[in-house]
């Protein structure tokens, strides 16, 4: 089943007398494809966990409609909407077995709807089996891992054959080796029951390694989305490029001058057709190849990781204390001087607006980013916001894309 948002709004009244109201999501438009797994992700008090209950109907919207298919939902009751959600803190009853939480949910089904026992019992097996937990029926939530409530809590949204799954932060609780395999079960069951599901993170890895789509928010905005590592790739605004990428990418104060993209007195790559004008220049760690002459930094260390290392320096125009450029731990980074020099991998320079942070598109990006949103809106019937269709700054179609950066060669900024 699809689920379309359209011009989702939630306000908050303050909290307090004379407290200022808290517009928690705004003008949220998005469609969530049958059967894909979907995160939305973004920093705290974005507005995550609010779309969440706004879906399930734990809130109602301040403005817009929510479409479960062709059905509008908006004004259903939470109960007869077929959702299951998932919790960060499992809220598995701590007096009962695993098989008693999973059997609760059909337990309390009512009138026509209650099911003959055995039914209850097989699909709470089925739900236990899914998560991998048939073998654990009788032990309760104090005598399991924090993984294996959590899984317990999935079969119990699962037991009701709901037609949505909605999980909130549900890795948030478990350590780091338990993320790791909780996450790939999650995945696992999604693909298995081909439920479509929306899960909540603030962890950006998460969200890139298992999800179909990822939707980026920033203060209940709708920023981007598409696949993972198409947002990655090509992200259309520096609040967006920042957020995704472990290291962060590298950031900058530069400018365009006659159609070069300068970081101080360095060239680092091509922007041609685009006014001279200050600038953010993102660099991706991974956007650097010492040993070239373009770009030079004070070296501050290297630490090697196994197959990569990563370069420390220093810049007078980065916006963080230090640059991190990770490259093959076979590559020659030897400084001079104290003074490290790299080329610019031009797919991973970026330029966006000093004023608005949106991306500044020059030549052949200009005519991907076209395609990206073309791509988007065909594939698996994602709907495309028109801020994304044609962002501030974006030549949205080859023709105009033509006329910015007519002739970019390989050279130019992404
Ligand atoms: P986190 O990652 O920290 O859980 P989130 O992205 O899920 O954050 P929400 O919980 O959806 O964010 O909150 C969005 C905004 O709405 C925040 O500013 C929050 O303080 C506010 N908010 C949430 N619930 C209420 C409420 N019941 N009353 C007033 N403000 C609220």
């Amino acid at each position: 089943m699809n689920v379309v948002l359209k011009n989702l709004t939630k306000i908050f009244p303050g909290r307090n007398r004379g407290d200022r109201e808290v517009i928690a999501v705004k003008d949220f438009d998005l469609e969530i494809p049958d059967g894909k797994l979907v995160a939305l992700l973004g920093p705290s008090g974005c507005g995550k966990s609010t779309i969440l209950n706004l879906i399930c109907g734990l809130e109602t919207p301040s403005k817009g409609q929510i479409f479960f298919g062709e059905r509008d939902i908006t004004n259903v009751p939470p109960e007869q909407r077929g959702v299951g959600m998932v919790f960060q803190n499992y809220a598995l009853y701590p007096h009962m077995t695993v098989r008693q939480n999973i059997l609760f949910p059909l337990q309390n089904f009512k009138g026509r709807n209650r099911l003959p026992k055995e039914e209850m019992e097989k699909r709470a097996l089925e739900a236990a089996r899914l998560v991998k937990l048939d073998n654990l029926m009788s032990r309760k939530p104090g005598q399991m891992s924090g993984g294996q409530q959590q899984r317990a809590a999935i079969a119990r949204a699962l037991v009701k054959l709901p037609d949505l799954l909605l999980l909130d932060e549900p890795l948030s609780n478990l350590d780091a080796r338990l993320r790791l395999e909780t996450r790939e079960e999650i995945r696992r069951i999604q693909k298995e029951t081909n439920i479509t599901t929306v899960f909540v993170t603030h962890d950006q890895e998460e969200a890139l390694s298992i999800s179909d789509m990822i939707v980026v928010m920033k203060a209940g905005v709708l920023m981007q989305l598409g696949k993972p590592q198409d947002v990655y790739d090509d992200p259309v605004n520096l609040f967006v490029a920042e957020f995704l990428g472990t290291p962060a990418i590298n950031v900058f104060a530069g400018e365009v001058r006659d159609g070069k993209i300068m970081v101080g007195d360095d060239v680092i790559g091509d922007a041609p057709g685009i006014p001279s004008q200050p600038v953010d220049v993102g660099i991706r760690p991974e956007g650097f190849i010492p040993g070239g002459s373009s770009m030079h930094m004070r070296f501050k260390a290297l630490e090697v990781m196994g197959r990569d290392m990563s370069i420390v320096s220093e810049s007078g125009f980065s916006k963080a204390p230090t640059v991190r450029a990770i490259v093959s731990s076979s590559a020659d980074a030897a400084p001079r001087d104290g003074v490290i020099t790299f080329d610019i991998k031009p797919e991973k320079l970026y330029i966006f607006g000093k004023e608005t942070g949106e991306r500044i598109y020059t030549g052949r990006a200009a005519r991907q980013a076209s395609a990206v949103t073309d791509k988007l809106a065909d594939s698996d019937g994602l709907a495309v916001p028109d801020d994304l269709a044609a962002p501030d700054g974006i030549a949205a179609s080859a023709d105009s894309a033509d006329k910015v950066g007519g002739g970019a060669g390989e050279g130019g900024a992404q």
